[in-house]
This record gives structure tokens, sequence and C-alpha cells, in this order.
């Protein structure tokens, strides 16, 4: 047994010691099935992306139709109607303070192209990053290097050697686990005002946080911050966007406009690899964000943006940011009820359908293993997929995210499992042969 560090290792929380995954081989709905026969209700949507559910006609349709006409073509040499449609109904729904779409195959991409802008902004004026611990932005090493996870960037040391800064709670502000509006100001102050050149934040914390939203009153002051220091802000929707949160954007209900939003993962609902960077009129002024960031070879492929704008269509048609707000409340009552039986869960929290059960600070302290890790392993024998999120003991947490689309009778036998396998893990029992 590893002793408890306080950080959760990376591969142990997400199951990645040695354990052997099911094997998928068809999905419907909120439900994936294996090559045993054996289905499991998808309570993360995957890695957070899946909001739609899995084999929507409509999506497959137009996947299939694009495919057959033209899958790809470079966006240097032609432009295409999916693509340009996308980008003009994602510029819709975004506001007017944006005036260019650019196109990854990724996240991660989408932050490196943020990050990039915002180093052009400034023209190598500044350098300086700030991001808040805990916080996650992405895998590649300019992403990960800006994301408040030290888990994750555990023995990479020099490739992050930049100049990100983590903003931490102080510690009188033991109580609350992302920074507040006096360490924004501290951290300005440290740094030099004149030497930041973004901030980069999430409406609601994912993968490091376990669903700790971003005040609103943090959002606006580090909107003012940034202003008054000529900062870009660039706000992290890659989780949050297009409906999740129970809005189109996470950030929208603070009124505050970033100058860059990072997208990807409900973009396209994980039918196909697509991230965005939308860009603000002030980002660039005068110049073609899409010319001068370069970009990917793939990124805005016709086959990628004809997939997320039928996505994009049917998140709107169906009115789901609307859907998650409400099944978020059920599925949050729901989560409170059973956490209300479990001495080491505390009350569920997260905004729409981004919500986490929380581990309790003295239970994760003391256990031997990650107890999220350990509960995703027990409901995933119970039939249910779950997320491991946090960065320490203070911020472990278990991810329960399911499609915007979750039906009746799949919530009812998410709630069903999910309190199987945390009895088992009460129990001691979650450990005893499988099936
Ligand atoms: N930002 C946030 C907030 C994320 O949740 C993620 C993925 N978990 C990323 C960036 C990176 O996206 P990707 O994995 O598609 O590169």
């Amino acid at each position: 047994m590893t002793p408890d560090t306080g950080l959760l290792p990376g591969a142990a929380a997400v199951g990645g010691s040695g354990r052997i995954r099911p094997t998928a081989v068809r999905a419907s709905g909120a439900r994936v099935y294996d090559d045993r026969g054996r289905d499991y209700i998808d309570g993360s949507s995957g890695p957070v992306c899946v909001n739609l559910g899995h084999g929507v006609p409509e999506v497959l349709a137009a996947m299939r139709d694009q495919a057959e006409r033209i899958c790809m073509v470079h966006r240097s040499q032609f432009s295409h109607p999916a693509t340009a449609g996308l980008t003009e109904e994602v510029l819709a729904l975004a506001g007017p303070r944006y005036r260019e779409v650019v196109y990854t195959n990724s996240g991660s991409e989408a932050t490196e192209t943020a990050l990039r802008l915002a180093m052009l902004h400034h023209a190598g004026g500044r350098t300086a990053v700030l991001t808040q611990l805990p916080s996650y932005h992405g895998m590649t090493a300019g992403a990960l290097g800006v994301s408040g996870h030290p888990p994750r960037r555990a023995g990479l040391g020099p490739l992050h050697d930049s100049s990100a800064v983590s903003v931490p709670v102080a510690p009188a502000g033991a109580d609350r686990l992302v920074p507040g509006r006096q360490e924004w100001e501290a951290a300005f102050e440290r740094v030099g005002p004149d030497r930041v050149a973004a901030v980069v934040v999430e409406p609601v914390g994912g993968a490091a946080s376990g669903a700790v939203p971003t005040p609103d009153a943090v959002l606006r002051r580090l909107r003012e911050l940034c202003d008054t220091s000529g900062a870009l802000l660039v706000v992290d929707e890659v989780m949050t966007g297009f409906g999740r949160t129970g809005e189109w954007f996470g950030h929208l209900r603070s009124g505050v406009t970033p100058d860059l939003v990072v997208t990807g993962k409900g973009l396209s609902a994980g039918y196909t690899p697509i991230g965005a960077c939308l860009v603000g009129h002030r980002v660039l002024p005068g110049h073609s964000a899409t010319d001068l960031a370069f970009g990917h070879t793939m990124g805005g492929n016709p086959l990628s943006t004809a997939t997320a704008l039928a996505v994009l269509r049917y998140t709107a048609a169906h009115r789901l940011p609307e859907r998650a707000a409400r099944v978020g409340a059920v599925l949050r009552e729901r989560l409170a009820a059973i956490a209300a039986d479990l001495p080491f869960l505390g009350a569920p929290r997260g905004r729409g359908l981004l919500l986490a059960l929380p581990v309790r600070q003295d239970a994760a302290a003391h256990a031997r293993e990650p107890l999220a890790g350990r509960i995703c392993a027990a409901a995933e024998r119970h039939g249910l997929i779950v997320y491991p999120a946090g960065i320490d003991h203070r911020t472990q947490a278990v991810l329960v995210t399911p499609p915007l689309t979750i039906g009746d009778e799949e919530l009812d036998e998410l709630g069903l499992r999910l309190r199987r396998a945390l009895r088992a893990v009460h129990d001691g029992t979650d450990r005893d042969g499988g099936d």
C-alpha cells in the first residue's frame, strides 16, 4: 500500500494502476455495452464530453453525409460551408465581442492557441500567465505548464519552467477551495501588473477542483484587474461550454466578457476531435488570428466542423442547456440524499450537470489510497462510470456528469448503482472477488 502523500497519483486516481478496463463495443443514449454484454450507465459522459449521449441519429447522419462529400480540405486553401456555418453559430452564441474562431483538435490545443495569441497581443513584452490552484487547462506542454495541477505535472519540471503562476488559496481562506478576490489582487501585485500577459480561469473547475465554481464576483474582479493592467482574460470553457452548466457558457451569468474563450469537449459532444478558441476584437486588432496563430493540420477540417454544427443544432433544438439546469437540480438532490448516509462524503457541489460528490477532507487525508479512485472502481463493477477529480485531499471528489439528454430510467439506474457502489466501499466489500 502506498502511503498517502496528500496528492492523488494521476494513474492510480483514474484507475490506471494495472486495473483491467472493460472492452466497450457499442453505446446508445447514456449506456455503454461491453464485449460480455454488460451495460454501464455513462455517469461521466466519458471524460465529460458526451453531452448528447451516444448514437444520436441526427449527428450520425450529418457525419455520414459530410464524410461522403469531403473529409478534409485545408483552411489555407479552401473555405468550407460547415466551418463557416459553425463559426457563425458559435459567434452568435458567444456575443458581439468576438470576431473569429480558431479551430484545433482538442481543448489543450485551444489553450495553446489562447496562450500564443496572448503573447502576440503583447508583442513579446509580457510573459506571466496567472491561473488558479487548483486548475486544469490541458495536457500539452504549454497548457499543462499553466495548469495548477501538481499531480499531472509531476516529473515534468523542466518542461514547465515557465512564467506561469498558480494562485493558491491563502492560509486564512482555508474554508475555500479556490482563490478569492484578495488572492488574485495579491498575485497581480506580486508578479507586477505590467508583467501579466493573461489570466486563465475555468468558470467551474473540472478535473482539478472537482466541480468547484469560480464565484461570479471573482470573475468580475478578474475582468477589472485585467482591464486596469492590460492583461487578457482567458476563460477555459472546455468542460463547461455548450450547455453542461445549464447555460451555453459557464461565464455568461457573471456578465463578464472574456478576451479569449477556450472550448473543446461539448463542441462536438465527443463525436469527433475538435477544439476552438474564440478571439475577441481587441486581441489582435486588424489581424486574422487564424493566419497569425498558424495552427494544426486538421484544425477546422470539414468532417469535424460538420459534426460540431450538427451537435450545436441538436443542442439548441432540444434546449439542452435548460435541460441540464433542470435535470441537474434533480440529480443534485438525489446525490445529497445518497451522501447523507455515508460518513466519507460531503454535500454535492457544482452547477447544472457538472456535479461532484466530494470526499470529506478528513476521510481523504486518512485513506491509504485515494477514495475517489476507489469509488470509481467500485462504481464500474456495479455498472456505472464516474470520474475521479482533485489534486489533493482537500479537493478529492467524484464527478457525476451524465449526458444532458439522460432519461428518467437511466437517471434512476445511475442513482441505484451509485448507492450500491458507495455502500460496498463503505462496508469494505468493494474489493471482494468481483463478478
Ligand atoms: N481545459 C479543461 C477545463 C479541461 O477539462 C480539459 C480536458 N479535461 C482541457 C482543457 C484539455 O482538453 P483536451 O483533453 O481535449 O485536450
